[in-house]
């Protein structure tokens, strides 16, 4: 199948209200033109380095997410021009894409990221660091950067009940925070959960933002 027929097959599986960011980490930019034919602007890379060089490379109408781990001192490659971080997993990374923000005078749309799955991972949130970041006099003084949402990552597994049960937490946690910490603040809107294999459960599950590479451009190497 072409990249065109299943960006199409899966677009048809999202309903209106929740948002396709394609990831195209590891794609050439041949592949990202193909997608981006059939009108289609928002896309997802992993890596700064990555991001970077697709950015030059690519027309500048594109909607760029930085998905994946980022260190503080890259933020200022990426500060000028980036519509949403999804993977804020650190206080100090809020402080540099503050300072960031400043330096280029644009408020950074950001969400924290929640380390839901089983597996080990050195990135993500608990649910109370994130309430501990939120109550923090530094960050209540930041002025460039916007917090979003929330970002989840399930357990990579075939348990489907496993992962619904890992979005549904997410979601609650999500929806606890919209009522408590954000007072019901609109602008606290983005839940951003499901990947190729698991974006129908995320919706299912509340998810208003899913990240899917693979289902649209086959698999990795
Ligand atoms: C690679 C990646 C995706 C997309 O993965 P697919 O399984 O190819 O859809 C989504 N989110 C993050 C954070 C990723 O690193």
């Amino acid at each position: 199948m072409s990249i065109e027929a299943r960006f199409h097959e899966i677009r048809d599986r999202i309903p209106d209200g929740v948002s396709l960011v394609a990831v195209t980490k590891t794609r050439t930019p041949d592949e990202i033109m193909e997608l981006l034919r059939c009108g289609h602007r928002r896309l997802g890379e992993s890596k700064v380095q990555e991001l970077l060089s697709k950015y030059e490379a690519l027309p500048s109408d594109i909607e760029w997410h930085l998905i994946g781990h980022l260190q503080s001192n890259k933020v200022k490659h990426i500060a000028p021009f980036i519509s949403l971080i999804h993977s804020v997993d650190s206080l100090k990374l809020l402080k540099a894409i503050n300072k960031e923000g400043k330096k280029n005078n644009r408020i950074i749309p950001c969400l924290l990221q929640l380390h839901i799955a089983q597996e080990e991972s050195k990135y993500g949130f608990s649910p109370e660091e994130v309430r501990q970041v939120l109550e923090d006099p530094t960050y209540l003084a930041m002025e460039y950067v916007a917090v979003k949402g929330l970002m989840g990552m399930a357990t990579f597994t075939t348990d489907h009940a496993r992962i619904r049960k890992e979005f549904s937490e997410l979601r609650h946690f999500f929806e606890t925070l919209k009522s408590d910490v954000f007072a019901g603040d609109p602008a606290f809107c983005e839940l951003s959960m499901g990947m190729s294999d698991d974006f129908e459960i995320g919706i299912a599950e509340g998810s208003t933002m899913v990240r899917v590479g693979s289902a649209i451009f086959g698999d990795r190497q």
